[in-house]
């Protein structure tokens, strides 16, 4: 055997079993790495929360301050755009009651 019949079998050997070469744009295994599709939940620690609402400035769509100055999340997983502005909001949050899981 020769160094191009070498190259010729490793080739052979590394196609076998390797769907990722052949998967189409898109396949399964590429959504699990799609930057920004992973939905993320907002995770709200109440004790911490003092009610300054600058996380509802950063995030209105997204959450908002309650009559009792109680913060609510009415969206509690976001992706995208959304998951943006909820970054925007955990970031602000002066006493860090805010978090992304
Ligand atoms: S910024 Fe922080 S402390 Fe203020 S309302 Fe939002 S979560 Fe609560």
């Amino acid at each position: 055997m020769n160094a191009t019949n070498d190259i010729y079998a490793l080739d052979a050997l590394c196609d076998l079993g390797n769907t990722r070469k052949e998967s189409p744009v898109g396949g399964p295994w590429q959504d699990s790495t799609r930057v920004g599709g992973h939905l993320m939940r907002i995770e709200l620690d109440q004790a911490r929360c003092e009610g300054h609402g600058l996380c509802e400035e950063a995030a209105p769509n997204l959450m908002h301050l309650d009559d009792d100055a109680e913060l609510i999340i009415d969206v509690p997983e976001v992706e995208g755009d959304d998951l943006a502005k909820a970054q925007a909001a955990v970031r602000v949050c002066p006493v860090a009651a805010l978090r992304l899981a």
